[in-house]
């Protein structure tokens, strides 16, 4: 046993609120280590709530044997009790995400002792994470996150083995049986696609999960266990916002619309890879947009394989001129040409690119150069005269004898005239061409890329003084763009704290203990705890059988499994049944076609999961998890070995029929009997996720906890339920 040495930790082993300078001490201290005593309590978060968690933790801890006094983990053993603290050494962690969270995280962790930690992140390190993700030093920019935090955080602790691995949670190689090789799993994850995944994997396995996320000064903590909590899709996730695709594409009726038009639809027209559009367009026509106005965008989007054509060739020099023409003069005619359209809105203005350039183009009563876009929402005019009456059309307002002065310094922030804009977007469309023309194939917004930004910030604003709506600096662009919020370190290490003390609850089983706990922006009561709902009985993730088929994908059919698992040697009336893969549906009971084919060609493979769905709506779904045959299966024994016993999915909840205000599905008869020729798979919403949609409130006394979801490091969901998103279409990130 250790008794001393240069390395240990001061203070509280959970919520250490400067990692920083926890860093320093462990590494620089010379002095021996504090005695257990009062400071080993935790100090960096004193809240009262917080105080409570720590206790409860302490609850059952007896008195530190006196050998254990001044040892590196002391502080350790009297706040958790030797009972819970002899497992951690043997206990295995899969920590999924080494950023700001899982840096935190994974000090915390190794601190407090665990001994086995499985890190996983795909990411490699950026310059910019290094304010807030204090396990990477610049010389560690571009390698791997997952490897360096591993290396870095190793130091911390003699005694813990930490695996990095450097991919993606899901990949094929993490399927079922490597997920339940863990006994906890901590998220540090920054993506809603990923988190699902992971919540899927430990609902299927049962593992215990806690999951987190930060947004500024806002963060989360939510441990997960299947039967016993609400799991992470047990209540709907707001989708992040979007637009109907018309708002964008043609009636653009704020800064955001043109914003988004710019960035999600022009630079992929032009940039991007050469394809989307029309699908966008036959699903806009499906939900019932215009259909006049849907021709009108498919003659535009046509029209777009010329300007790439121009962007791509070794003359590009017209080029930027070209696509200017097309999306600011044509297509702005074509629109006007539909006179209803405009008939309670007001018209926009094609734009002249050659008047603009010799600034004798005038919009609105005002020069091309004259006519300055608004910017960080104050009123531009220094007369006084600029920011009147039109408002809410008021864009490219005078602003006579307005000057550089004053915003000179703040290049960003400067508000740009209709001349500065087109200016702007000749030189970075030029720009944009020659990194064409020099081999790179695709190019996307991203608004650390100067050329991007700028060529954003110029078409949005080009597209704004069209139709008349206030402009916005390079900087807010960037801001909207790009969805920024301030990722802060003090947030992230108070949820890393907040992590750990629940993950200890999962692992004593102290259920009662378990809490949902929320950082929340009020200096009074900074954090507050809710108790855990129980699973949505409705839920359609939580709530299905799951079971592991072990198989060879590519010689197992989807009909011998359905038959397998339905166990139909038994004699009973085949059940009506129907299969997805995420939201990929394969066979229904009018739908066939697909029964006779592998799993391997419907590309359901290792690490993905089938789910066999009762048509009738008796029983829960049953989800299979796809794993490989063990190393000895004989080759001529059957390419699957069924679970044992096989599933057995639970009664469904009884729910109350829809009310009779809920619009139909869309059609898709049609589409499911014609698709499948080759690997085309019909694409719907499978029902489960329909379930999922409309579960909250359906069964009587559940109710779900209605805390908004946080991404860490990004985007806040924001919790508006009622927000009518039926028919949007463009997702802006
Ligand atoms: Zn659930």
């Amino acid at each position: 046993m250790m008794t001393s040495g240069p390395l240990r930790f001061r203070g509280s082993i959970f919520g250490r609120v400067k990692a920083a300078s926890a860093l320093i001490d462990l590494h620089d201290d010379p002095q021996p280590p504090h005695p257990v005593g009062r400071r080993a309590l935790p100090l960096s978060l004193t809240s009262t709530t917080l105080g409570r968690l720590g206790n409860t933790m302490a609850s059952d801890s007896v008195a530190t044997p006196a050998r254990h006094a001044g040892s590196r983990t002391s502080h350790a053993r009297a706040i958790l009790g030797p009972a819970l603290y002899d497992k951690l050494p043997d206990t295995k962690v899969l920590l999924v995400g080494a950023g700001g969270i899982g840096c935190e995280l994974l000090k915390n962790i190794v601190l407090a002792g665990f001994g086995h930690i499985t890190l996983l992140d795909l990411d490699t390190i950026d310059l910019s994470n290094l304010n807030r993700q204090f396990l990477f030093k610049k010389k560690d920019v571009k390698q791997s996150k997952a490897m360096v935090a591993a290396r870095t955080a190793s130091a911390f602790n003699p005694n813990v083995h930490i695996y990095p691995i450097h991919g993606n949670i899901k990949d094929p190689q993490f399927d079922l049986s490597w997920f339940k090789q863990f006994d906890i799993v901590l998220n540090a994850l920054d993506n809603l696609d990923a988190r699902r995944h992971v919540n899927k994997m430990c609902m299927a396995g049962e593992i215990p999960l806690v999951e987190s996320g930060t947004a500024g000064y806002l963060g989360q903590v939510q441990p997960l266990l299947k039967n016993r909590t609400e799991c992470f899709d047990c209540i709907p996730k707001p989708t992040p916002k979007t637009f109907p695709v018309c708002t964008i594409r043609s009636t653009p009726s704020q800064p955001i619309h043109c914003i988004v038009w710019a960035k999600s639809y022009l630079m992929s027209q032009l940039f991007g890879e050469d394809e989307n559009a029309i699908g966008e367009l036959d699903e806009a026509e499906k939900q019932g947009e215009n259909a006049q106005e849907i021709a009108t965008l498919r003659k535009e989007a046509q029209a777009f394989k010329a300007v790439r054509a121009a962007l791509r060739s070794p003359q590009g020099t017209d080029a930027a001129k070209k696509a200017f023409q097309k999306v600011f003069y044509s297509d702005i005619l074509n629109l006007l040409s539909m006179e209803d359209m405009w008939r309670y809105r007001d018209k926009p203005v094609p734009l002249d690119f050659d008047a603009i350039e010799s600034d004798e183009f005038v919009i609105r009563g005002v020069h091309a150069s004259q006519a300055k876009i608004v910017a960080n929402g104050a009123p531009a005019a220094p007369n006084g005269t600029a920011n009147g009456a039109k408002a809410a059309n008021g864009s490219a307002k005078p602003v006579n004898g307005a000057t550089e002065n004053g915003t000179k310094g703040l290049k960003d922030q400067r508000a740009l005239s209709l001349r500065d804009s087109w200016e702007m977007f000749v030189k970075s469309t030029d720009r944009l061409s020659a990194r064409l023309r020099a081999g790179e194939e695709t190019i996307s917004f991203d608004k650390d890329d100067d050329d991007t930004l700028d060529f954003v910030t110029a078409a949005a604003n080009l597209r704004s003084a069209a139709y008349g709506i206030q402009g916005k600096s390079r900087w807010e662009v960037k801001e909207m763009a790009g969805n920024i919020i301030p990722a802060i370190a003090t947030t992230n290490a108070i949820i890393s704290g907040l992590i750990v003390l629940q993950a200890l609850h999962l692992l004593r089983k102290s259920y009662t203990a378990l809490r949902n706990v929320h950082l929340q922006f009020k200096p009074a009561v900074p954090l507050s705890t809710i108790n855990l709902s129980p699973p949505n009985p409705v839920c359609g993730v939580c709530r299905d059988a799951y079971a592991e088929l072990q198989c060879d994908p590519a010689r197992v059919t989807l009909g011998e499994v359905i038959d397998g698992i339905l166990g139909e040697d038994e004699g009973d009336e085949t059940r009506e049944v129907s299969t997805y893969e995420d939201k990929r549906m394969l066979s229904d009971p009018d739908f066939d076609d697909n029964l006779g084919r592998t799993l391997e060609s419907l590309n359901v493979t290792r690490g993905n999961f089938l789910s066999i769905v009762d048509e009738d709506g008796e029983y829960e779904a049953v989800t299979l998890a796809i794993g490989v045959l063990p190393p000895n299966h004989s080759i001529d024994a059957p390419a699957y070995i069924l679970p044992s016993p096989l599933p057995k999915p639970a009664k469904k909840v009884k729910r109350p029929p829809p009310p009779p205000s809920t619009p139909p599905p869309p059609a898709s008869g049609s589409l499911k009997r014609s698709a499948p020729v080759d690997d085309d798979i019909v694409e719907q919403p499978p029902p489960k996720r329909v379930k999922t949609a409309e579960a909250n409130g359906t069964a009587a006394n559940y109710s779900p906890s209605k805390k908004r979801k946080l991404d860490e490091d990004g985007l806040v969901m924001l919790e508006q339920q009622d927000e009518k998103i039926d028919d949007d279409v463009i997702v802006i990130d």
